[in-house]
C-alpha cells in the first residue's frame, strides 16, 4: 500500500446472528464503490467479540462460538450478495495486542467495570455527529471470574466495540488517515464518533478523509426490529430472489437516504434488471 493507494474501511456486521438486509446495504453499496475503484485497499472487518455474543456463548469464547455457529452462514450470504472480497478481513479477536496498545495511549478513567475513554480531554469531540453529550465510552471491560476475557497488561477483559475498529484501522493501515469510512447511519453516533476520537487522541490526526453513512432500511415502513419479528435476512431473501434483484433492490435508492424494502420494491427490481438484460442482449 502506497501513499495513493485509495484507503477504505467498512464496519462489518457483529456476528451475534445471522445479517439482514439492513446489513446487507452497507455492504452492497461499498462493494459498488469498489468495483469502481480496483486498486483500493478495503478492509471490511468482522466483530466476533461484543456483549450479544458473549451472551449467546454462554460466557465462553466468543471468537470460537462465531466460528461455530455464524460465520458459515455470513460467508454464504456474502457470496449470494456478489461482494468481492476485502483485501483483508480481520477478525477483531486478532487484534487484541493491538488495541491493548490503542488504549494506553488514550486518556482514560477507570471505573469499576473497566476503563473508559475521558471524552472532557478531546476538544473535537462531537464533531462529527454534532451531538453535545460528552458520556465517557468504554475502552477495556473487565471480565468477572466466571466469564471469557483476555489476560492483558491493563487487566483481564475485553474490548469495547468502539476500540475494536479504531485499532484494527490504525494497524492495518500503519496509523496513516484513511481515504473513507462508513457503515450504516446508525453507527455515526456513537460508534464512529468514538472511532474519531481515539485516533485524533492518539494519532493526532483526523480518521478518514471522507464518511458515507449508508441509510437505514425498514420493512413495509417499519423499523426492522427482533420483537416485532419482521427482521429480513439475507439468507431468507436469496430463498426467492437472486442475487441481481436483491442488489438493484438495495442499490435503487442513493447510498445515504433510508428506504423501505418491501415486495413492490423488490417486484421492480427484477423489471430494471430484466430490462437490462434485455438491452444488453439486443445490442
Ligand atoms: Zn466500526
Amino acid at each position: 500500500m502506497n501513499a495513493q493507494t485509495r484507503k477504505i474501511y467498512l464496519c462489518g456486521p457483529t456476528l451475534h446472528s445471522q445479517i439482514h438486509i439492513g446489513n446487507a446495504r452497507s455492504l452492497v453499496v461499498f462493494d459498488e464503490i469498489v468495483r469502481k475503484s480496483p486498486s483500493a485497499f478495503y478492509v471490511r472487518n468482522i466483530t466476533d467479540v461484543d456483549d450479544k455474543i458473549l451472551a449467546k456463548s454462554g460466557g465462553t469464547d466468543p471468537a470460537q462460538w462465531v466460528r461455530e455457529n455464524t460465520l458459515d452462514q455470513y460467508r454464504k450470504d456474502c457470496a449470494f450478495l456478489g461482494l468481492l472480497p476485502p483485501t483483508q478481513e480481520p477478525f477483531a479477536s486478532d487484534f487484541i495486542p493491538e488495541m491493548v496498545d490503542l488504549i494506553q495511549r488514550l486518556p482514560t478513567i477507570e471505573r469499576k467495570d473497566g476503563l473508559y475513554f475521558d471524552t472532557s480531554k478531546d476538544a473535537g469531540y462531537g464533531s462529527l455527529s454534532n451531538r453535545t453529550s460528552r458520556e465517557p465510552f468504554c475502552v477495556w471491560k473487565y471480565a468477572p471470574d466466571d466469564q471469557w476475557g483476555w489476560e492483558t497488561e491493563i487487566g483481564r477483559g475485553r474490548p469495547g466495540w468502539h476500540t475494536e475498529c479504531a485499532a484494527m484501522i490504525r494497524s492495518i493501515f500503519n496509523g496513516q488517515m484513511i481515504d473513507l469510512h462508513g457503515g450504516g447511519s446508525d453507527l455515526k453516533f456513537p460508534h464512529h464518533e468514538n472511532e474519531v476520537a481515539q485516533c485524533r487522541c492518539a494519532q493526532g490526526h483526523a480518521l478518514a478523509r471522507e464518511w458515507l453513512h449508508v441509510g437505514t432500511v425498514h420493512m413495509d415502513g417499519e423499523k426492522m426490529s427482533k420483537s416485532i419479528g419482521n427482521v429480513l435476512t439475507v439468507e431468507a431473501i436469496s430463498q426467492d430472489f437472486d442475487t441481481e434483484t436483491v442488489r438493484e433492490a438495495l442499490l435503487m435508492t442513493k447510498p445515504t437516504k433510508p428506504f423501505s424494502m418491501s415486495l413492490a420494491r423488490l417486484q421492480e427490481a427484477e423489471k430494471r434488471v430484466s430490462r437490462r438484460e434485455n438491452q444488453v442482449a439486443a445490442a
